[in-house]
């Protein structure tokens, strides 16, 4: 018998329902997103199935401005697998969920998992505990069946992805705890594999002009007026240049003005304007190019008859970050391969919309793949669900993955 067969043997559909509900029944909403509760449930299913794991918490310099909450509230867990001898494997999925929201628009109290119709529901079943579950159990039934893994497989659900991952994937990425060759991010992609990812860039723009009565605007600069023109040149000269760069999984590059702020009364000519842009750029479009343009049009626009100065900054941390792994790469074709086995036919590759912890390992320059059940609109919503078949596939996707990738 093949490794195959073996995993398909060992693996028991309602031992991975059940820890799928034990997931989503332990909190780890953000805020605050305390994960203590649920790494210890992840790392207590892997060490008692005899993988080794360690839990890794974040020191107190490992801060989110954001929230400043005690970062001993954020561990990640990190588990191996195998002999070290050949390449390393990371499957990554984050252990926090966002928040449930408004509980009145729930169905069903949404920190206690409900099976229903074929699916279960709940905070997190797919964003991004169906991942976790299908993760942990893949290494699980490889450990079961006794395959020979040379190299490295590392299971690690991480903390703090719905606040920024500065204390979860970010942070043991750059203290080098996580050296992989190859990383398979759990998100939700409906079990399709996405092979690219927008790089995210939030730049603020501040100008500042000159305050003045209301009733004698020429005597001033407004510069809520100066943002609007700004706002109409980004529209006219920079959307439809970037909108020009095409990427075969991914939607164009969007510029959007998010949030605005300017003036402080009404009859007081506004001396500042703030101006905040989710930027999302399809790889091809590097964020110098989009702060470059953004420059050259404030420079021009600032020098007409009403002066003002500007200012322009990038106010997230994984700035410009694309992941754009190629097709023909071993990491893809190998879960490719993994995906026909399971589902009889070969996969349609697609782009990850939102953003994912992808991010912090392209830096490194290594293929990444976004693959993990359930649907990506039902994300951050009321009543997520994650199908249970979705899952099953999944947890044998992966395991079958790492079985083409490291059992050689
Ligand atoms: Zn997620």
């Amino acid at each position: 018998m093949d490794y195959y067969s073996i995993v398909s043997n060992v693996l028991d559909e309602n031992e991975i329902i059940e820890f799928l509900k034990s997931l989503i029944n332990t909190r780890s909403d953000y805020p605050p997103g305390d994960t203590r509760k649920i790494a210890e449930l992840c790392a207590n299913k892997l060490s008692d199935n005899d993988i080794s794991c360690s839990i890794r918490v974040p020191d107190s310099s490992v801060r989110n401005p954001k929230d400043n909450n005690p970062s001993f509230m954020y561990p990640s867990v990190i588990a191996e697998l195998g002999n070290g001898n050949g390449p390393t494997l990371l499957f990554n999925a984050h252990i926090d969920t966002v928040s449930s929201g408004d509980h009145s628009m729930w169905a069903t109290d949404p920190f206690l998992a409900f099976q229903a119709y074929g699916n279960i529901y709940g905070r997190g079943a797919g964003d991004d505990k169906g991942s976790v579950c299908a993760q942990i159990m893949a290494a699980i039934l490889l450990r079961r069946a006794g395959v020979p893994i040379n190299g490295k497989l590392i299971i690690n659900p991480v903390s703090d992805e719905e606040a920024n991952s500065c204390r979860g994937a970010k942070w043991l990425i750059e203290s080098n705890q996580l050296l992989p060759d190859m990383v398979i991010v759990g998100e939700q992609t409906n079990n399709r594999i996405a092979v690219a990812e927008r790089a995210v860039v939030f730049v603020r723009i501040t100008i500042t002009g000159k305050a003045c009565h209301g009733a004698m605007p020429w005597v001033g600069s407004n510069a809520t007026v100066h943002m609007s023109d700004f706002i109409q040149a980004i529209k006219k000269e920079v959307i439809p240049q970037m909108e020009s760069v095409k990427h075969p999984y991914l939607p164009l590059t969007t510029i959007s003005p998010t949030h605005i702020d300017g003036g402080i009364q009404v009859n007081i000519i506004p001396e500042k304007c703030a101006l905040e842009l989710d930027c999302r750029l399809t790889p091809g479009v590097s964020e110098v190019e989009l702060l470059d343009s953004f420059d050259r049009i404030l420079r021009r626009l600032s020098h007409n008859k009403e002066q003002y100065q500007y200012e322009i900054e990038v106010t997230n941390s994984e700035k410009g970050v694309v992941t754009d792994t190629k097709i023909d790469s071993e990491l893809v074709v190998s879960i490719s391969e993994a995906y026909e086995k399971v589902m009889g036919k070969w996969p349609e590759y697609t782009g990850y919309m939102q953003a994912s912890d992808g991010r912090v390992f392209a830096r490194r320059q290594i293929p990444i793949v976004i693959f993990g059940p359930g649907d990506p609109k039902l994300g951050h919503s009321p009543n997520e669900f994650v199908p249970v078949s979705q899952v099953i596939e999944a947890t044998k996707i992966l395991a079958f993955t790492a079985i083409k990738l490291l059992a050689k």
